[in-house]
Order: C-alpha cells, then sequence, then structure tokens
C-alpha cells in the first residue's frame, strides 16, 4: 500500500533541520518523495493532512512492557523498594496470557501516541509471548529476556546463569531479525541482581552477535552505593572496568555520574536513556543532561515502566526533560527542538540506526506520525518544536506510520482491538493479583 500525505507542515530533522510545507510519499515501506504537490494517483491512497504536522515516529529508548499492567499499583515508593515489594512480585506472577496482555496494553498506548520505535527491557520468563505481541502489533522492537542471577538481590525474579543464557540463544535464533522490525537484545537488569560473570558472559554474546546490549546504571545512590560496597567502584567505573562499555552498550538513567564516567562513556561511544519522570517518581535525582549534552553524549528519552511514570506518553517526555533542566541551568537549557531530537533522532543514534529512521528524509523507512494541531492548547502556536514539546500531547497524533504499514488511522489502532484490549487486561489483571 502507497500513502500520499498532503499538505503538511514537516519537520524533517534532515541535517539541515528543515522544516517544509511539502507532501511526502510512502511506498512500500520507505519514505519516496518530499516534494510540494506530488500528485495523486489512483494506486495511492491519498490522506489530507493540512494544519497537521508530519514528523518522524518518537523512539522511546527505553520501555518495559511486562509492566504496563501494574499501572497505579506501585505509587509512592523509592526505587529499591518499588522493585522489591511491589514490580518484581508481580513479574514473577506473570502467566504467558498476562504478560501478553500487559504488552498489548503498552504497545496500544505507545502507538496510539506516535510512537513508532522501542528499546524494550524484558523480564526473565514469558518473554516469548511479549515478541509475539510485539509482532502482532507492528512496532519496531529492540528488547530481550532480562537477567537476574544474583540470588540476594533477584528476588523471585531469581534465574541461573546458564539457563538464562542457553534460553537466550534460542530466543536470538527464534526471533533476531525474525522481521525487520525485530531486534533482539541483551538485557542484563542492573549490576545489583547480576553476577560479574553474567555481566561479562552476556556481553559477549552481545558482540557475537551484534545486538545491543542494554541496562539501568546510576539511577539511585542507594543502587550506587551497594555497587560500591560490593566492587569498591562507582557503578558506571564498574561496568567499565570489566570491559561492558561500547558503541552497543545503552545506559540507562545515569542520573548519579561521576565526571570520569561521563568521559569514559563518551570516550567509549556508550549511550544514556534519559527517564524524566521515572526519575522524579521515584525520588531517584534529576539528571543533569543538559550537562551530558554539553559534554557530547548521546542521549535519548524513554517513558520507562508505567508504574513508574504512570503514562507511557512521549510528549509527557519531551516536555518533562525540558523543563527540569532549567531550574538547574537557566531557562535556555534543553530548548524545544533539543528535547523534539532527543525523542526521535537522538533516540535512533542510541539504536545506532540514525541512518534507517529519526528524520523524515527520502530514502529512509517509513516511520511517520501526523499530528493535530486543532486544540485549544495548541492551536495557536506558530513554533512547531514549541507546540509540540510544550502544549501537544498523544491527544493530538492522527495517523502513525510503521515500516510504511497504517498501524494507526484517525486516531484508531488499525492491529490491536482497543476495547476488547483493555477488556482483556482488566480480567488478566483480576487473575495477575490473586497469584502475587
Ligand atoms: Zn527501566
Amino acid at each position: 500500500m502507497s500513502y500520499l500525505l498532503k499538505g503538511g507542515q514537516l519537520i524533517t530533522n534532515n541535517p539541515q533541520r528543515d522544516v517544509i510545507k511539502a507532501d511526502l510519499l510512502i511506498q512500500d515501506n520507505k519514505i519516496q518523495k518530499l516534494a510540494e504537490n506530488i500528485p495523486a494517483s489512483s494506486d495511492v491512497e491519498t490522506i489530507d493532512v493540512s494544519n497537521q504536522l508530519v514528523i518522524p515516529g518518537f523512539v522511546q529508548a527505553h520501555t518495559h512492557l511486562c509492566q504496563a499492567l501494574f499501572r497505579g499499583y506501585a505509587d509512592d515508593l523509592s526505587l529499591l523498594e518499588w522493585l522489591e515489594e511491589k514490580i518484581w512480585p508481580m513479574e514473577h506472577a506473570h502467566d504467558t496470557d498476562s504478560i501478553a496482555a500487559s504488552a498489548d496494553l503498552g504497545l496500544l498506548e505507545m502507538q496510539l501516541a506516535g510512537t513508532t520505535s522501542i528499546f524494550d527491557m524484558g523480564t526473565v520468563r514469558n518473554m516469548h509471548s511479549i515478541l509475539e505481541r510485539v509482532e502482532k502489533s507492528g512496532m519496531r522492537y529492540w528488547g530481550g529476556k532480562c537477567f537476574m542471577d544474583l540470588k540476594e538481590s533477584s528476588g523471585p525474579l531469581y534465574e541461573d546463569k546458564d539457563t538464562s543464557l542457553s534460553e537466550t540463544r534460542d530466543l536470538i535464533k527464534n526471533w533476531h531479525h525474525k522481521t525487520n522490525r525485530i531486534h533482539y537484545t541483551i538485557c542484563p537488569r542492573f549490576a545489583v541482581s547480576c553476577t560479574e560473570e553474567m555481566l561479562t558472559e552476556s556481553f559477549a554474546l552481545a558482540q557475537e552477535f551484534g545486538l545491543k546490549y542494554h541496562i539501568h546504571a546510576s539511577e539511585n545512590k542507594d543502587e550506587v552505593a551497594m555497587i560500591k560496597e560490593r566492587t569498591g567502584k562507582l557503578n558506571v567505573e564498574y561496568l567499565d572496568s570489566i570491559g561492558t562499555l561500547g558503541k552497543d552498550t545503552v545506559i540507562i538513567h545515569g542520573v548519579h555520574l561521576e565526571e570520569s564516567e561521563l568521559a569514559r562513556m563518551i570516550e567509549t561511544d556508550t549511550h544514556l536513556v534519559h527517564c524524566p519522570t521515572a526519575n522524579l517518581k521515584l525520588a531517584s535525582g534529576f539528571a543533569p543532561i543538559h550537562k551530558y549534552r554539553q559534554a557530547g553524549l548521546v542521549v535519548g528519552i524513554g517513558a520507562d515502566g508505567a508504574p513508574c511514570n504512570n503514562t507511557m506518553d512521549p510528549f509527557y517526555e519531551m516536555r518533562l526533560a525540558a523543563l527540569i533542566q532549567k531550574p538547574l541551568f537557566g531557562p535556555e537549557a534543553l530548548p524545544a527542538q533539543q528535547a523534539f531530537e532527543m525523542a526521535t533522532i537522538e533516540g535512533a543514534k542510541v539504536l545506532g540506526k540514525e541512518n534507517e529512521i529519526g528524520s523524515l528524509e527520502e530514502g529512509k523507512l517509513a516511520d511517520i506520525a501526523t499530528i493535530d494541531l486543532t486544540h485549544p492548547s495548541v492551536a495557536t502556536v506558530e513554533n512547531p518544536y514549541s507546540a509540540l514539546v510544550y502544549s501537544c500531547s498523544s491527544r493530538d497524533v492522527t495517523n502513525v506510520f510503521i515500516d510504511g504499514e497504517r498501524v494507526v488511522a484517525n486516531g484508531q489502532h488499525q492491529n490491536l482491538d482497543h476495547e476488547l484490549t483493555v477488556a482483556h487486561c482488566h480480567e488478566q489483571l483480576g487473575l495477575l493479583l490473586k497469584r502475587v
């Protein structure tokens, strides 16, 4: 199917950062053409997007689909209590049906909000069910089974290293590049829950298959103190000392980084993902992202899990990412355009795919969202970056294309039934809560 998006304002994110009034032609899974007045034809579906913004779809560079069902069940706690008392017992209580329902809920919410790629941390068990739902939804996906092999700090999710790594080899075989949208990822949860052998052997596995290595680190001061006590090193310093930094490693959070750790991340081309709402809700702190970016670190944005946010709306994350830098560094720090770029082209850089996604350019993959600008909260705003970051929300997303497939049409998901998904989630949540 081919689509012609007619008359929109394109926020291209191309190297010149052009914002242009033009038509956009999607053919197969690519952006075929950007130009004024592309003629309509009978084999192309024309969609009128005049008075709308056309943007590259959002890259949510850190999510937990398996936790979407727990939203509202783990409020007002700090990170380690939140994990040990609420999240790990609920992840442990998942069966294949409840985890599929949770994945559907997260995918539905994020796609309706214009998200076209996610970098997801899975859970220890039932990973296959998440991947099946990802494929059905049409999401462009990086993610995989989570590792927790240090018995005293993994709660009920503990699984020994050899079992985890052997199952991972099967998952890689069955799912990595099963479609051009699915990229398997190696996911040690965090150093607190992993043995050193797990961190290094799983890193070697990532290198063997050319996969991303996705790990939380330096989110919370207690977490940093635990690693210091065990290893004598700071958290990222420890990951560096065992050889697990590098261009395929993505550190999630990095709220509490020393200068020396920041410098090593930049030297090794290790990237970071910022989750501002989660950092505030779990009282973890304010990551000085403006300073990190000034120093040259590549930083994406993610909503993290639904129970530490409690929405997965990329507009809220952009807005908060911009706002919380201002009391720290002044009102000019992290302006709206930079927040938008972190949620799109920089997220693509985090995934090493900036030549394929993250901007509207001829030949790139057709991952696109269209944004309506008629709501009173945004209708009079001239600057499109200001509109997107400070005034819009998922409410304003009208169409979403992933790999050229129209997954959201006029606000309706085309692959997941909204009412049935929510009804199924109610049922599965009730059953899960009885198992916790
Ligand atoms: Zn997380």
